[in-house]
């Protein structure tokens, strides 16, 4: 992992491929116009059915298709709620306020603390308590100030304000650039004081008053000198801490915060670290000392941790061109910055195309709050799709779903025509549920409309990185990235996804069959009819699903998973397999970036506490629509830092830096010498917010998988604790990183976990065993369609990252993707457009998002080898944690691998491995 390894995020996986990202608009559209035009919808077109397993479709807020059941609770039911949940909410105030000691430090309220015995309640007690207030901390809509006073009587210090992640300093946006530059200070002396063990010929300090260039007159004792050199690999390692810990908080706020400022601020902060980050990677002297620790005897011995370190620097310094003469290492940085901005504007556009533009409809006839989130602005700066003769082309479609959509005659256009934005809510309503297929066209085309800017940006992206690979003297982007990965070479990842996607072509084909069948019996002419086009998959999927399965309209599952009854139940579920749980905490006024944050600690039931996890769950206008998981404080040992070494100003404050500011002292891991830093993780979702007048918000059954597979990073986080920060958690391989996510998404729909956390949001009963059965068979028909998806979307990353992208004549996208999907696919591509340009994961995981099929199939063979009998075995959890989270990425994936699924056939990882992998699946 080199010191570039920048923004620990961990993207959810897009679950399609020819289409636009779906309900792009849910962070504007109000749960009360939604539901509104959902039952316009449903009362006109008929067609409504629960989320179903093709899970492009399902990403839903509140206001998706379950919320038309969700008026099967009758209004009388939600009042009921609410009673309901204050009342425990209450009771959890009640008996916080009994447990909270008097005077403690840090911001836990109930049971826990790392010193059990001073706590004046009882252990089993305070649990219930924890576990009851996890899910009224979510289910309720207030505030979280108002929350955390529910928890506990005020004391001043929770009252005190205090700045981002408590750092005390962190009160406003101006901070992040006296952050930025102490941080780059920090990271100067650092590099000067690991360079200084080279010789006085080749220890070059960055500023030459530098505290350590007095190295250069007068060198170390040979004693110190041993010291020093000792302390390379640590120092190393923590140079990358002092700046991640900066650079990932700053990618996490310019991704979530709220305010403009705060988001301007931190890219510029991002900006600057990531430059200086760059330097770093192809700094000779930091290389060559690194070199020198590795090729020098030590006494005692460097240990296996500290090799492994050493080894995962080197390869990095070596991908980055560390061999290269000057101008081509110039040539690299360069190219890595061209490539960063590169990156950085495409997911801009993504982002845009996706994002609501502000609402300009009828807004006489409908009122404001009907037009949120359904249209786009007027000013023709973003290309709005014009449907001519609306009323006749929308039929069935309801008429205030069509009165909602601006008026061709205010937009420019023709009088009957009405407009929607490309991506929006309402565009995806029409592709899901417009009867008519001339509507469904006309959108879809609009959606994935072909841009040439676009397209330039993206192919610029693909060519600067096979550029920056023909400086490494690599065939290909791909060939370099995976050169560190499981899979290794390009050539095996190709022959993994082609073996597998023929495997299962059959399967998709008959599943397009299926939905061709299904569009002939629709059809209101007795002509042949053209099959299923891109912009028919939805809306006979949706069809499909309520034919064969009308029972599923009968028992809704959703009112089953509230938000807060999800986490508690993952609280419990981790509980069983980990000895962990989640215990609610208040936020301090300024500590997150949103009023609906929330926060938990994890803890061990012998460790004690061993991390926080802030969720940011629910929609606001702006909010990203994907999920994630962000790293923003790793795990390492602290106590042999040896701080007064980076011989930094005598007045130099240490807690106005990241480091530091929660845990200062750090803490005891079992069976580990020291003390270790605590990792502090953020999920981001965008389900519906809960509300005094809507209830809780209660999760389509996607948004629970979302939630699971989002929980299985933050809880490899929160194990992986080693003693380096570099390989903690989730800082592995890409194509493993997925693995402990994946898995989660079959403890959600094991029906051994189910009682841990369906229950009704108004009568608390259980789910019934056979609603959730037929809900799971009606999830897993269509699925070979999805994994085609994902397969062809895999392939078509390789395909972008291959030789290809440095042809001299330039790379074609938009002819390699329908080419592709030609072969490959099992639905034809549409001439016109060019949906590769919201393909926003090329930037993220370019060459690698095929990892997510390839964690599946190990995931799948994890499960069945350690939880298939028993879905809450604490052996399984104990084995899983010991061979697998426990070592973050301080060991070789397929050695985990090996261990945890008892093969050791697999552990040398060659393409042979790579062909069992892929076994696993068939
Ligand atoms: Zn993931």
């Amino acid at each position: 992992m080199s010191l570039l390894r920048l923004g620990q995020r961990t993207l959810s996986i897009p679950k399609a491929l020819p289409r636009p990202p779906l309900l792009a608009a849910s962070s504007q559209a109000t749960f009360s116009t939604r539901s509104y035009l959902l039952n316009s919808i449903n009362n006109t077109a008929g067609s409504s059915t629960t989320t179903n397993n093709h899970h492009s479709v399902s990403k839903t807020s509140k206001g998706s298709l379950n919320t038309i059941t969700d008026s099967a609770v009758s209004p009388s039911s939600r009042t009921r709620w609410l009673p309901r949940s204050s009342t425990s909410w209450r009771r959890g105030r009640h008996a916080a306020a009994a447990a909270a000691p008097p005077g403690q430090e840090d911001t836990v309220y109930s049971s826990f603390s790392s010193d059990q015995t001073s706590m004046p309640m009882n252990h089993e007690t305070s649990r219930k308590m924890d576990d009851e207030t996890l899910r009224a901390m979510f289910d309720n809509p207030v505030a979280t100030a108002d929350v955390s006073r529910a928890f506990a009587p005020p004391r001043s210090e929770d009252l005190a304000p205090t700045g981002l992640f408590l750092h005390p300093r962190l009160q406003s946006p101006e901070y992040m650039q006296t952050l930025t530059s102490q941080t780059l200070q920090h990271g100067i002396h650092l590099v000067d004081r690991i360079c200084s063990v080279l010789p006085p010929s080749q220890f070059q300090p960055i500023h030459p008053e530098s505290p350590f260039a007095s190295y250069l007159d007068s060198p170390r004792s040979a004693y110190e000198h041993a010291k020093a050199l000792r302390m390379v690999p640590k120092l190393l390692d923590r140079l990358s801490d002092v700046l991640c810990l900066v650079i990932d908080m700053a990618e996490l706020v310019r991704n979530v915060h709220p305010d403009e400022r705060w988001i301007a601020e931190s890219d510029r902060a991002y900006e600057r670290l990531g430059s200086f980050m760059n330097g770093l990677n192809t700094h000779q002297g930091l290389y060559q000392a690194l070199k020198l620790c590795r090729d020098s005897p030590h006494d005692p011995p460097l240990t296996t941790a500290e090799k492994q370190l050493i080894r995962t620097f080197m390869t990095d310094f070596e991908k980055s061109g560390i061999h290269l003469p000057p101008d081509s290492r110039q040539r690299f940085v360069e190219l890595s910055d061209e490539i960063q901005l590169l990156g950085r504007k495409f997911l801009h556009d993504v982002a845009a195309a996706a994002a609501p533009s502000d609402g300009d409809g009828d807004a006489e006839s409908t009122g404001p709050g009907m037009l949120a989130g359904l249209t786009g602005s007027s000013s023709g700066s973003k290309a709005m799709i014009e449907i001519p003769d609306a009323d006749a082309v929308l039929n069935g479609m309801g008429k205030p779903f069509i009165e909602a959509l601006p008026k061709g005659s205010r937009l420019g256009g023709s009088r009957l025509s009405r407009f929607v934005s490309p991506n929006s809510w309402a565009a995806q309503m029409i592709i899901r549920h417009a009867p008519n297929e001339r509507a469904r066209r006309i959108v879809y085309e609009g959606c994935n409309r072909y841009s040439q800017e676009r397209v330039d940006v993206l192919e610029s992206l693909l060519e600067k990185r096979g550029e920056l690979a023909g400086v490494l003297d690599q065939e290909s982007w791909a060939a370099s990235v995976l050169s560190d990965k499981m899979a290794k070479t390009p050539e095996n990842v190709m022959g993994f996804l082609t073996s597998l996607a023929k495997h299962h072509l059959p399967k998709a084909r008959a599943d397009v069959g299926l939905l061709a069948a299904l569009k002939r019996m629709e059809s209101s002419s007795n002509r042949e009819t053209s099959g299923i086009n891109a912009w028919d998959r939805d809306y006979f999927s949706e069809r499909y699903m309520a034919v064969i399965a009308p029972g599923s309209r009968v028992h809704p599952i959703h009112p089953f998973f509230s938000a807060g009854t999800v986490i508690q139940g993952l609280s419990r579920l981790f509980t069983n397999l980990y000895g962990i749980r989640f215990v609610p905490c208040a936020l301090r006024p300024g500590e997150a970036w949103d009023k609906d944050v929330r926060k938990v600690q994890v803890v061990d039931e012998t460790e004690g506490l061993i991390g926080s996890i802030y969720f940011d769950l629910f929609s606001r206008p702006g909010k990203s629509p994907n999920a994630a998981h962000y790293t923003v404080r790793c795990s390492r040992r602290i106590d042999d830092d040896d701080l007064p070494g980076d011989r930094l100003p005598p007045d130099w404050d240490w807690r106005a830096g990241m480091t530091g500011v929660e845990n200062y002292e750090g803490v005891q891991v079992k069976g580990k010498p020291g003390r270790y830093q605590l990792p502090l993780v953020v999920l981001t979702t965008d389900f519906a917010r809960p509300s005094f007048e809507d209830g809780p918000s209660l999760l389509a059954w996607q948004e629970v998988e979302t939630l699971f597979h989002e929980m299985g990073h933050a809880i490899h986080s929160m194990l992986g604790r080693t003693e380096y920060h570099n390989v903690s958690g989730t800082r592995c391989a890409t194509d493993f990183v997925e693995l402990p996510s994946i898995l989660m998404e079959s403890f959600v729909s094991s029906p051994a976990v189910l009682p841990l956390f369906a229950r009704h949001f108004v009568t608390d009963t259980p789910l019934p065993l056979e609603h959730f059965q037929s809900h799971l068979a009606l999830q897993s028909s269509l699925s070979a369609l999805e994994l085609n998806s994902q397969i062809t979307m895999a392939m078509l990353d390789q395909m972008y990252h291959s030789p290809l992208a440095r042809d001299p004549k330039g790379i074609d996208t938009t002819a390699i993707y329908h080419n592709l999907i030609s072969k490959m696919g099992v639905i034809p591509p549409v001439q016109g457009t060019a949906w590769q340009t919201q393909f926003g994961h090329l930037v993220g995981y370019g060459a690698t998002y095929y990892s997510y099929t390839f964690d599946r199939a190990i995931a799948g063979k994890v499960w069945s080898t350690l939880f298939a009998n028993d879905p809450l075995s604490r052996d399984g959890g104990e084995k899983l944690r010991q061979d697998v989270l426990g070592w973050g990425g301080g060991k070789d994936p397929w050695e985990m691998v090996a261990n945890v699924v008892d093969n050791e056939s697999i552990a040398s990882g060659d393409a042979k491995a790579m062909q069992t992998v892929g076994s696993w699946l068939q």
